[in-house]
């Protein structure tokens, strides 16, 4: 069996959901994860954040607008007047949660309910629409089965047993339709697996069933090989390892969630990236295959601080990293990117939010630099470290300030640190000279 996840672009209006339709529409069985349709989860968050602030005509105003884009949507894709009403009570009853949500007192669990509404409402209303189409289909309540364990991370044996328990009682389907994102955590409360999560959870089913291949339907013909948004004449890259894909999707690919192909890598499960508005593009397919050697593509992650960690003890002193370690780990903070000399550790975060606790700690046995606002450009490929381009890199971007660089970590990585004003101009550089092959 497969499992097709679609973002929220392809759930996001009628004309991409008939799409959805038509390609899950196949004769097969398969699992359907769905996003919530596009902008919800924003405006979900948005929403939470104004019952923070005390805010609650602002968040009351948002979910009567929220509210009626979905009756306008329903009314659109659901002619069956059965149906039409089924889905608005059950719509109702979500935004009526959602403004009673506006009276509570804000807490972790509250934002994580209000932000799982908009997989719940993305599920019914396409399996509703399914029902009208005629094809036979189910839903999997995603919080009978997904669940975290104290660190966060998927329980996978749960997973399993709980996921073929809600399958096996399941009404016979040729689709089972779940919502990704959501799940409970350790105390059986709401949570989720991080913005972009539906991804996390097509591979994590695909995972527990052995599934024949997972693919993920987005709005880009694969994942290619620069970032879109800045750079012009950007590629699809048409085959990935999953040590690239992973690389790529950690270092700031914005189309995929940073753990996609941790689950299947191990089961060699295929991973397919394709698009819902173009499905006969090839896509991107990630597997085990490595194919030929070089520089395949070029990402970028902001909002990196750096922190460099400078101690007259630390020359020769062994024991030092160990205890600059330590205070991350204190405060779960993890490193992306180290480099070292003989008087000074540089070290960068994205998580920013116990900054000034690290700090603290550190200054303890260390003079400590923090710059804000860099950002990490990386450059993946099998062996990309031996590119024949990759000596010239400082040629290429000799009037960039380049902070920090990592060359050697892997074989498929090489990432520099820069300011993130200089963030664009990196990013059109190393196209020219890597992809358009604008000679130096
Ligand atoms: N709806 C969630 C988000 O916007 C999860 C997802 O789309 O993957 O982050
Ligand atoms: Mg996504």
């Amino acid at each position: 069996m497969k499992v097709l996840k679609f973002g929220g672009t392809s759930v996001g209006s009628v004309k991409n959901i008939t799409n959805v339709k038509n390609i899950i529409n196949d004769g097969n069985k398969k699992i359907v994860v769905l996003s919530a349709m596009s902008g919800t989860t924003n405006e979900l968050v948005a929403i939470a954040n104004h019952i923070k602030d005390e805010n609650s005509n602002e968040a009351i105003n948002k979910i009567h607008k929220l509210h009626e884009i979905y009756s306008l949507t329903i009314d659109e894709l659901l002619i069956d007047k059965t149906l039409n009403n089924e889905t608005k009570n059950y719509v109702s009853d979500i935004f009526s949660l959602l403004i009673n949500s506006t009276y509570k007192p804000f807490s972790n669990i509250l934002e994580n309910t209000i932000l799982a509404q908009g997989e719940l409402l993305s599920t019914y209303i396409f399996n509703c629409y399914l029902k009208q189409e005629g094809i036979r289909s189910a839903i999997l309540p995603a919080l009978n089965f997904m669940r975290i364990d104290t660190a966060k991370e998927p329980d996978l044996p749960y997973i399993k047993k709980h996921f073929e328990t809600v399958f096996n009682t399941a009404e016979t389907s040729d689709v089972y339709i779940t919502q990704g994102f959501i799940c409970l955590d350790v105390d059986d409360k709401i949570s989720n697996l991080q913005r972009g999560g539906s991804d996390y959870t097509a591979t994590i089913i695909g995972a527990v069933i052995k599934a024949e291949e997972v693919q993920i339907w987005t709005d880009i013909d694969g994942m290619h090989n620069n970032d879109p948004r800045h750079v012009e004449n950007t590629k699809p890259i048409s085959n990935l390892s999953y040590d690239e894909a992973a690389e790529l999707a950690y270092f700031g690919a914005k189309i995929l969630h940073p753990q996609t192909v941790t689950p299947v890598r191990e089961y060699n499960i295929p991973v397919s990236l394709k698009n819902t508005m173009n499905p006969e593009a090839h896509g991107t397919l990630i597997s085990s295959i490595t194919s030929e050697n070089g520089i395949k593509a070029i990402a970028a992650k902001d909002n990196i601080t750096a922190i460099k960690i400078k101690s007259g003890r630390m020359l020769q002193a062994h024991g030092f990293l160990k205890k600059v370690f330590e205070v991350f780990e204190v405060y779960e903070t993890s490193i992306d990117m180290i480099t070292t000399s003989e008087v000074a550790v540089s070290l960068t975060i994205d998580d920013d939010r116990n900054l000034d606790k690290i700090v603290a700690e550190l200054e303890k046995f260390a003079l400590i630099e923090v710059d804000k606002n860099q950002s990490i450009v990386c450059l993946v490929g099998h062996s990309v470290v031996n590119h024949e381009y990759t000596y010239k890199l400082f040629k290429i971007l000799k009037d960039v300030k380049i902070r920090m660089i990592s060359y050697g970590g892997s074989k498929n990585n090489i990432s520099l640190l820069i300011n993130a004003d200089d963030k664009v101009k990196t990013l059109r550089k190393l196209n020219n000279y890597l992809f358009e092959l604008v000679t130096v």
